[in-house]
């Protein structure tokens, strides 16, 4: 699907869903990553992540439209247009929007990275968990400030 297509789609679906135009702009853009789509309230664009049409299919991206179309027409009509708004939850749920919006379903918004890293003290034994891959030589036991090793933790 074209940014043109997407632009057309998303304008018949805010006549039909919200009878009221879409005079913006739309595109896709794949840097939203985690993130299903984007209205802007500066320009009024709305961005939609490619990889949720294919993930998800056009009726989950449908979803996210008429969700991001509610901040949208919330906005420019100066009610209110953000998630804990009332207009915003009583809309959504009018036109059958999707909850997620700065989120891909099922993925968390702030992914806690799991602890892959161990970094253990020659000297006492005291052992301090990392995410990331470090150079033991580099650091000192914050105890005894003995050498430290490094060992992978398994799974996970
Ligand atoms: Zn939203
Ligand atoms: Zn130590």
């Amino acid at each position: 699907m074209t940014d043109e297509q997407l632009q057309a789609w998303i304008e018949q679906i805010s006549l039909r869903s919200f009878g009221v135009p879409f005079r913006h702009q739309a595109r896709f853009n794949s840097r939203l990553r985690t993130t299903g789509g984007r209205y802007f309230m500066k320009s009024h664009h709305i961005e939609i992540n490619p990889a949720q049409l294919a993930t998800y299919g056009e009726e989950e991206v449908e979803r996210i439209i008429k969700h991001e179309l509610c901040h949208y027409h919330l906005h420019l009509a100066g009610r209110g247009y953000q998630h804990r708004d009332a207009d915003f939850k009583a809309l959504l749920q009018k036109v059958g929007g999707s909850r997620y919006c700065h989120s891909l379903p099922g993925s968390k918004q702030r992914k806690v990275l799991p602890h892959r890293y161990k970094l253990v003290c020659t000297e006492c034994g005291m052992e301090y968990l990392r995410k990331r891959r470090v150079d033991p030589n580099r650091y000192r036991c914050g105890k005894c400030a003995g050498r430290l090793r490094l060992y992978t933790l398994s799974g996970g």
